[in-house]
């Protein structure tokens, strides 16, 4: 099975999520947010097909890594690949983050229509969802790039139901910056 990717893996990233992580670029996404910073990513006839036994053996090298943050492009829009690079990095001990342009609630309805959608968000330890919305760019969160995106506790969410943010990271509108800093950042 092939994958299309954007990029090469991207080793040592301490910008796409918690701890030291690989990044794995997919190619693909019809979001179209104005401002988006790899419109390069977008055209989902573009990048690379890779095989994904060569990414696996790539991922099961990594040595310094904790975790793996499959990001784009938009990994929603290869969830039967993707979900095998899920699987492979849990196989080998690595956390799974997940960046989406769909909102959680969108995924969940897709998923009613496209089981591979359900299997691939079941393999996802941290979701950062939704789509990049310029009018809420903000340098106030961590891990993404405006204000509307949350940053989901997966299992939780799907176990109780609803959206579980992560609470370290929610982010609060209008608290006093002293306040902001400890709900955003602790
Ligand atoms: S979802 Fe991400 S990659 Fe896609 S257009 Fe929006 S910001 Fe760009």
């Amino acid at each position: 099975m092939n994958i299309r990717l954007a990029a090469p893996l991207q080793r040592n990233s301490i910008v796409d999520g918690e701890g030291i992580r690989a990044v794995v670029w997919t190619q693909g996404c019809t979001h179209n947010c104005p401002g988006c910073h790899n419109p390069e990513t977008h055209d989902l006839t573009g990048g690379t097909l890779v095989d994904i036994e060569e990414l696996k053996k790539e991922i099961r090298s990594l040595s310094e890594e904790n975790g793996v943050t499959l990001s784009g492009g938009d990994p929603f829009f290869q969830p039967k690949e993707c979900l095998e690079v899920a699987k492979c990095c849990h196989e080998c001990g690595l956390n799974v983050w997940c960046y989406t342009g769909y909102t959680y609630e969108q995924l969940m309805a897709l998923a009613k229509k496209k089981k591979q959608i359900l299997a691939f968000l079941q393999e996802i330890d941290v979701l950062v969802d939704g789509p990049f919305i310029l009018k809420e760019k903000s340098y106030d969160v961590k891990f993404r790039g405006s204000k509307n995106q949350r940053i989901i506790d997966v299992r939780q969410s799907l176990k109780t139901n609803k959206v579980v943010e992560i609470p370290k990271y929610r982010y609060v509108e209008n608290a006093v910056p002293e306040e902001r800093e400890i709900k955003v950042y602790i």
